[in-house]
């Protein structure tokens, strides 16, 4: 199966990712995660995306359509993958059919403003391995370092209060307009974020059995 994730940043598009990811043992691929991989490892790429990313910036989406284009053609990808932040304008999306890649669901997970603002003010990750965590909602068990490899939590500098709300700026004006896309190709699931993790993902794991 092929499944797209959309929703605002904070939505939590990357933990019901991980949850597909156990449910159907199919790879989840994040365009954020491989950006701030290369940013880390000062690439090509990372320096080319450095600037969009601190400002809240979508980076180019020929970058990014450069990126998924190599990722889909890797050998994990023949049974199908979970897209998480990809496609995030309509350019993105077209890229995808263009390449001839049938997408079987969009699952949109809906999440009210307010609620993203305090998530991702309050999201803490992993400064080695990207696990996320939340001050309030999520915290690793000493409030300090990353339980699954002990290196210690960051907050991520595009969570910072100004950036989100020009990521959140962002999110409606170039990458909702996916919502009508896919929903006038009969692909879209609305998933409405719950305040339990584990209720959200009970409402997205109906929606990939539907
Ligand atoms: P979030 O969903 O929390 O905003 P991501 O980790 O998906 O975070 O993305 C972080 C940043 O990486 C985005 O703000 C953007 O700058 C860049 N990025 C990720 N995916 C894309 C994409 N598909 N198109 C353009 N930029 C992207
Ligand atoms: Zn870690």
């Amino acid at each position: 199966m092929n499944l797209i994730l959309l929703g605002a940043p904070g939505a939590g598009k990357g933990t019901q990712a991980e949850v597909i990811v156990n449910h159907l043992s199919i790879p989840a691929i994040s365009t954020g995660n491989i950006i701030r991989e290369s940013l880390r490892n000062e690439t090509e790429l990372g320096l080319k995306a450095k600037k969009y990313i601190d400002e809240g910036a979508l980076v180019p989406d020929e970058v990014v359509i450069a990126i998924i284009k190599e990722r889909l053609l890797e050998d994990d990808c023949k049974n199908g993958f979970i897209l998480d932040g990809f496609p995030r304008t309509v350019p993105q999306a077209e890229a995808l059919d263009a390449m001839g890649v049938v997408i079987d669901k969009v699952i949109d997970i809906e999440v009210e403003d307010e609620k993203i603002i305090s998530r991702l003010s309050g999201r803490r990750v992993c400064k080695d391995c990207s696990a996320s965590y939340h001050i309030d909602y999520k915290p690793s068990k000493d409030g300090k370092t990353c339980d699954l490899c002990g290196a210690e939590l960051i907050c991520r500098k595009d969570d910072h209060p100004d950036t989100v709300l020009e990521r959140l700026r962002v999110y409606h004006d170039q990458t909702e307009p996916l919502i009508k896309f896919y929903k006038d190709r009969g692909k879209l699931f609305v998933v409405h974020g719950q305040e339990k993790v584990e209720d959200t993902t009970k409402l997205t794991l109906a929606a990939i059995e539907e």
